[in-house]
């Protein structure tokens, strides 16, 4: 039997060649995640329920990344993790909250409390009536009090379609902050802010779909659910689904994607393999992108556990010769190693660990002999198992389970933008060695040499 040789990041360097790009700020990271959908740095946070809810979906598609919302949740709640990132950041909020004129302070807090919005169009039987925004409740200590007694009856409105330069002049010259959009009806359709404007114009890379709302994925499994799930990520108008399984080889990941594809108009992303023929059976069930990765992942026991996988950045390499965009997922532990696989023909990188115990993940920090952490755990824990099966009220045999994922607390890191700015720079770096411009020629240019132990140390890889 022939065992052939593989390799990680930490196995191999990537050569200097002669370059004629002279700045770090010279080089164009942008790539695609689909063919589709190109972001302008080539990041996606892992849908891990430790990794990725609408905050961090929210940070990375800001900062020019993506994010996958994961499923380990009900429908509903994944859904509504979707709607607050289409939420966040547009100029204009498509279908904005609004509230009943009688419906009373008390409620009013309850849905602040729950949406972190402090501003709602009051509408009446389909008409808009006033405005209530935390100006007009802020020192209201009565929770019976209606909205109608609290809000702002003469609203300035402007008719859909409208500019933002003439959004702008109407908010200054009114010395508001809410603009509701009506339409030729005079029905509410939608609402400006001077906030989200601010917010629009500052964020010059973020990822963004036509319509200027933040770009984000959703994640569905291959249980009975799937078709159902997708149908309410479509409506919560998720960008891209991920056919989210450790094991992608099994024929009903296949089939769930070939499903998904036949019912619905979307992107798809599928995986997990690692090798050729893996990534051609995904292929021609119709993905659109590949995730690629069995067992580098920060939280995995696959490799110990089944004793299955293949070194990541060979994996890259092998999968990447298919013609279709592959997301390499796992293992990423510091810039080189996203350079690297990026530079191995990974179209887009996946991370987990590293921005977990962020600022943007979720889940409270721990405090233990005076450090602070937070959790992360791998989807196939057996907490992650378990309090999936609470949340979905599945019956599950807990003793019964092989977990291939473990759990850690990880000391808390502050902001998940700062990790990603390394990584970015990292990579921009390793280009400018590279004397490539754009992601494109960095692979063309892209020679590897293996290491010995001596020249592991030397790097200080060991
Ligand atoms: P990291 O960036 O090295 O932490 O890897 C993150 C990736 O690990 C995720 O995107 C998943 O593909 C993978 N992963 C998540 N949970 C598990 C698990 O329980 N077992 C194996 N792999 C996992």
């Amino acid at each position: 039997m022939d065992i052939k040789e593989l390799f990680t990041f930490d196995d191999v360097l990537l050569v200097p060649r002669v370059s004629r790009v002279s700045s770090r700020k010279d080089v164009d990271t942008s790539s695609n995640l689909t063919p589709e959908i190109r972001l302008s740095i080539p990041i996606m946070s892992s849908n891990m329920d430790t990794v990725t809810e609408a905050v961090m979906a929210i940070a990375m598609a800001k900062n020019g990344g993506v994010g996958a919302i994961h499923r380990f949740s009900t429908i509903e709640e994944e859904a509504e993790q979707v709607r607050k990132v289409k939420r966040e950041q547009s100029a204009v909020i498509g279908r904005p909250y609004s509230v009943s004129p009688y419906s009373t302070f008390a409620e009013i807090k309850k849905f602040v409390d729950e949406t972190n919005i402090t501003s709602f169009p009051v509408v009446d039987r389909g008409k808009l009536v006033g405005i209530i925004t935390k100006r007009d409740f802020q020192f209201e200590k009565d929770e019976k009090k209606l909205v109608k007694d609290l809000m702002t009856k003469d609203v300035i409105t402007a008719r859909v379609g409208i500019s933002i330069q003439d959004a702008k002049k109407i908010l200054t010259r009114e010395k508001i902050e809410k603009l509701p959009l009506l339409d030729s009806k005079g029905k509410l359709v939608g609402m400006m802010t001077a906030k989200d404007i601010r917010i629009a114009e500052s964020y010059s890379n973020a990822s963004k779909d036509k319509n200027g709302r933040l770009i984000v994925g959703a994640s569905v499994g291959i249980g009975s659910d799937y078709l159902e799930r997708t149908k309410a990520l479509i409506e919560a108008e998720a960008d891209f689904i991920v056919v989210d399984v450790a094991n992608g080889y099994l024929q009903k990941t296949a089939d769930a994607v070939r499903s998904i594809k036949k019912t619905f108009n979307v992107q798809v992303i599928a995986g997990n393999v690692a090798t050729k023929e893996g990534v051609e059976n995904l292929k021609r069930a119709g993905a659109d992108s590949i995730k690629v990765g069995i067992g580098p992942g920060g939280a995995c026991l696959t490799r110990t556990v089944a004793g299955v996988g293949y070194p990541q950045l060979s994996a890259i390499i092998e999968c990447s010769k298919s013609g279709i965009p592959i997301i390499a997922d796992g293992g990423i532990t510091k810039s080189a190693d996203f350079a690297k696989a990026m530079a191995g023909c990974a179209d887009i990188v996946m991370i987990g660990s590293l921005i977990a115990g962020t600022d943007e993940s979720p889940g409270s920090i721990v405090t233990k002999s005076n450090s602070n952490y937070k959790f992360y755990r791998g989807m196939a824990s057996v907490n992650a198992f378990a309090s999936k099966a609470l949340k979905l009220d599945e019956d599950v045999d807990i003793g019964g389970y092989t977990p291939e994922g473990t759990e850690m607390l990880i000391p808390y890191k502050g902001s998940a933008i700062k990790i990603i700015n390394n990584l970015v720079g990292g990579l921009r770096s390793a280009m400018t060695y590279l004397g490539a411009a754009n992601i494109e020629e960095f692979r063309k240019n892209a020679r590897f040499v293996k290491l010995t132990e001596a020249g592991k140390r030397e790097s200080k890889y060991l």
